[in-house]
């Protein structure tokens, strides 16, 4: 049996697949044409982000079982074309919570602690020593809004700290709250009792600009906003206002409505912001186990 591997893959992935005996073709993201000449006799594809795996693709490969995506999102896999013909698709969702969440936290002391903007004064030669006053985290309340698998590692490390954990999810787990010293709360008491306020929430209709104006001006001027979850569970030109107002004190951001976000974007202008480009999944650890857990899953529908 066949695998196209068509973009990078950890090592120990591909070990998973070769131990099962499974032959493997790599090619790094070929583009729909090349795609179409590579499945005629596979029997599994695994892509990333990229390739888009499209109608036209599945049609073009008559053994396809399985479609593996290293990783959580499925948009570049057409999911309808993929049901239609019985293939499954397979995904690796709680790969990357563990990253994700030491960059909120990480994200959340660069900001408490100026790093980014030190740096920045450093780099011009200037001691911004004074500039640079912070704060600590232990003993402030972090509010997690969405307690799920990422939500959950934020709250473990938020406690390790010594931090207040509050939480908020319309779906509440006692129990896993109960481990990690976290008591929930409707979301305006989150906002309005937070030191550290960060979002691990889908982005579905109802998280859709969730961080609003109004919900901006309920948190405290001293208060942080971390957003590692999707760009447009903010209203940006809210938190905007809200960073140049001073409604709160600072935001750390690793996702944007807008991606890769404009470089004369007013949040590059802001000294009281820390940016990332989307980074929250990309550690060696996580991309291992992202491809790892789809290597494995894709072997026992193969062979299992
Ligand atoms: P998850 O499904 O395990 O948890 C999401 C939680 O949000 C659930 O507990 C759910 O009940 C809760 N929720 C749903 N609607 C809500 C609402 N209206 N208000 C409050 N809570 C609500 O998901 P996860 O694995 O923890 O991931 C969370 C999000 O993080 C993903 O959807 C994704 O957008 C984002 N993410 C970002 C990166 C990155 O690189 N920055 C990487 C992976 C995931």
């Amino acid at each position: 049996m066949k695998v196209l591997v068509a973009a990078p893959l950890h090592e120990k992935a591909i070990e998973v697949l070769k131990e099962a005996g499974l032959e493997i073709v790599y090619e790094e993201y070929p583009d729909e044409e090349r795609l179409v000449q590579l499945v005629g006799d596979v029997d599994a594809i695994i892509v990333r982000s990229k390739p888009k795996v499209t109608r036209k693709v599945i049609e073009a490969a008559p053994k396809l079982k399985v479609i593996g995506r290293a990783g959580v999102g499925l948009d570049n896999i057409d999911l309808d074309a993929a049901k239609e013909r019985g293939i499954k698709v397979v995904n690796s969702p709680g790969a990357s919570s563990r990253s994700v969440a030491e960059l909120a936290i990480a994200l959340t002391f660069n900001v408490a602690r100026k790093i980014a903007f030190a740096d920045r004064k450093m780099r011009e030669g200037v001691w911004a020593k004074k500039q640079a006053m912070g704060i600590e985290l232990e003993g402030k309340t972090i509010g997690i809004v969405g307690f799920g698998r990422i939500g959950y590692q934020v709250a473990k490390i938020a406690n390790a700290l010594g931090m207040k954990v509050l939480l908020y999810d319309p779906y509440p787990n006692e129990e896993r709250a109960k481990e990690v010293g976290g008591r929930f709360a409707d979301l305006e008491t989150l906002l309005k009792e937070s030191d550290v306020v960060t979002l691990h929430v889908p982005l579905i209709d109802a998280t859709y600009h969730l961080i609003n104006e109004e919900r901006l001006k309920l948190m405290k001027p001293t208060a942080i906003l971390i957003n590692a979850a999707r760009g447009a569970v903010v209203d940006t030109n809210a938190l905007v206002k809200a960073l140049q107002e001073g409604w709160i004190a600072g935001a750390g951001l690793d996702v944007y409505e807008e991606e890769p976000l404009p470089a004369d974007h007013p949040l590059t202008k802001l000294d009281n912001v820390v940016l990332t480009p989307h980074i929250g999944a990309s550690t060696v650890e996580a991309q291992m186990r992202a491809g790892v857990q789809v290597a494995e899953q894709i072997v026992e529908i193969l062979k299992g």
